[in-house]
């Protein structure tokens, strides 16, 4: 993994020390960030964010970025941003904002929305609250406590003598290849995770699993976990509907993705400078 972490420059705390500091605010408006297009930075950086409105909900302090305090709220939909602001899809935004502020981003939209589906106890429906000094909620009735909740995924990069695989998915860009990819499930661990959704999307074994770097993903929730891996046995078998292609690619058919920031890309990358 080439990328440097956040964590050089951002301290997470759920404790708000700096109230008199100006802070970045990241507020969402029905999954949108608001974005202040006359600043550089491109996220609202004022002391008191009362000027846009004090219907804020979900409002969590999330620690300091280079000494600056990050906070997430939502508002309700009905919210129009301000002149020289507009909501944007956060998808959208990882070529415009700066890495360390999409990343935030990216970690706020998953707070707030662990937050607006924790409002009640998962085990007897009383009203949740938050926790003083972590990133939980506690029920007050049961002592039920929830976390911020994160799905790991892993994403491998399967090399067959100098070739890697890349599988069409029904639900993708058309003629869109892409890594093969899936969903950990409970009680499997990451290399067993690989070797599955290996086997269930494209039919063949692997070995030589080996982990490559992680990256979070905030669509809705997930931990991409990255590896690598030998092909081992098998042909090519798709299903059909999930995964409707998967082929060999030599490395001078496979092209860079525009998008430095996925873990995907930095797979890519990883093939075509080992394999060229
Ligand atoms: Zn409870």
């Amino acid at each position: 993994m080439s990328r440097e972490s956040i964590y050089k420059r951002y301290i997470p705390d759920v404790k708000h020390e700096h109230k008199n500091k100006p802070a970045y605010w990241f507020i969402f408006n029905s999954d949108k960030l608001l974005i202040n297009h006359k600043k550089d930075n491109k996220i609202p950086f004022i002391k008191d964010i009362t000027i846009l409105d004090t219907s804020m909900f979900c409002t969590h302090y999330i620690g300091t970025l280079e000494d600056h305090p990050c906070i997430c709220a939502e508002v309700p939909p009905k919210i129009v941003a301000l002149d020289g602001m507009t909501f944007e899809d956060l998808h959208e935004l990882y070529e415009i904002l700066d890495e360390d502020l999409f990343l935030l981003a990216g970690r706020a939209i998953q707070i707030i929305n662990w937050d607006k589906n924790h409002r009640y106890c998962g085990k007897c429906g009383t009203l949740t609250e938050n926790m003083e000094n972590e990133m939980a909620k506690i029920c007050p009735e049961c002592g039920h406590i929830c976390y911020t909740r994160i799905s790991p995924a892993v994403i491998t990069a399967i090399i067959k003598n100098g070739k890697i695989l890349m599988a069409k998915h029904s639900y993708g860009l058309k003629d869109r290849y892409a890594l093969v990819a899936g969903f950990i499930e409970a009680g499997e661990t990451l290399e067993e995770g690989v070797k599955r959704e290996i086997m269930e999307e494209v039919g063949l074994k692997v070995n030589n699993i080996k982990y490559f770097g992680s990256q979070p993903w905030p669509f809705p929730n997930s931990l991409m976990v990255g590896f690598t891996a030998d092909y081992e046995s098998g042909e090519i078998n798709v299903d059909g509907k999930e995964i409707i292609d998967a082929k060999w690619f030599d490395v001078d058919e496979v092209t860079p993705m525009p998008s430095k920031i996925s873990i995907s890309s930095e797979l890519i990358e990883w093939y075509i400078e080992n394999y060229s």
